[in-house]
């Protein structure tokens, strides 16, 4: 609804300047100029002005990119776009002193550290879940915020599982989970038996969230054409919040959070 609102304004501000142009100024004259300028500042203006304000936002990002300390972690971990990687680490004592359990459905009952979130993610993750389910599908919150300790037991687990080598493949190390920052949340569905694996991207839940995460601040983080350079396997069930801002901008321009910040080997 908000939305719609918002593009009748646009377009009523649009006309309001057509028609002052049209009725009181010389098409030749400089306020011409100045109104083009304007608009070039509209999404919904002409092809020319679009790509106009494409290069403009390229030249405006230039994003800066995290700053890590001595010891090779992020010296401001609490940034909700933070960039959590295995170059980019979380401080080993860091815990988000926001979590929050979203009122989102679990496939579990009993409490859990893993059914937090940040406080800002809060409302968002909830409104991401109203507006699935009003469009009949079926998302479940499977685990989101994780500590640097159990995120430690985890990898520990699996290279005894699996080797060091391979483990790596496909867990984080502790401090390099986005978990630990509080601002990750895995989804499922029903249509994916409530599992976290690569056929959840296929269902109509992770069809729908590729195409509408964003809208409401959230990325799927792993994208399968983009693995070489996350550094991660695909996965179409882990959304990571970052607000809608930048979330709109990764998604307009397929783009992961490392090519946001330009720091892509
Ligand atoms: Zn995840």
């Amino acid at each position: 609804m908000k939305n719609i609102t918002m593009l009748v304004a646009s377009a009523l501000i649009i006309t309001g300047c057509s028609s002052n142009t049209d009725f009181n100024e010389d098409k030749q004259n400089t306020e011409e100029e100045e109104v083009t300028e304007e608009e070039a500042a509209e999404p919904v203006a002409g092809d020319e002005n679009e790509s106009r304000e494409k290069e403009e936002d390229t030249e405006e990002q230039a994003v800066e990119a995290p700053q890590l300390n001595e010891k090779g972690e992020l010296t401001k971990p609490e940034s909700e776009q933070v960039l959590v990687n295995r170059e980019y680490r979380l401080p080993e004592g860091y815990e988000p002193d926001d979590l929050t359990v979203p009122d989102i459905p679990f496939p579990f009952e009993e409490d859990h550290p893993k059914k937090q979130i940040r406080e800002p993610a809060v409302k968002p993750l909830e409104e991401l879940f109203d507006e699935a389910s009003e469009e009949g599908l079926q998302l479940y919150a499977i685990s989101g915020y994780r500590s640097y300790d159990r995120q430690e037991a985890i990898f520990a687990a699996n290279a005894a599982e699996d080797g060091e080598e391979e483990a790596n493949q496909y867990s984080a190390k502790p401090g390099q989970s986005e978990h630990q920052s509080g601002l990750a949340m895995d989804v499922s569905s029903p249509s994916a038996d409530l599992a976290l694996t690569d056929e959840f991207g296929e269902t109509p839940e992770g069809q729908w969230l590729k195409d509408n995460a964003h809208r409401f601040g959230f990325i799927i983080r792993y994208p399968e054409d983009k693995t070489d350079i996350t550094g991660f396997q695909y996965e179409p069930w882990h959304l990571r919040y970052v607000g809608k801002e930048a979330a709109e901008t990764m998604h307009e321009k397929d783009q992961t959070l490392e090519e946001y910040y330009g720091v892509e080997e």
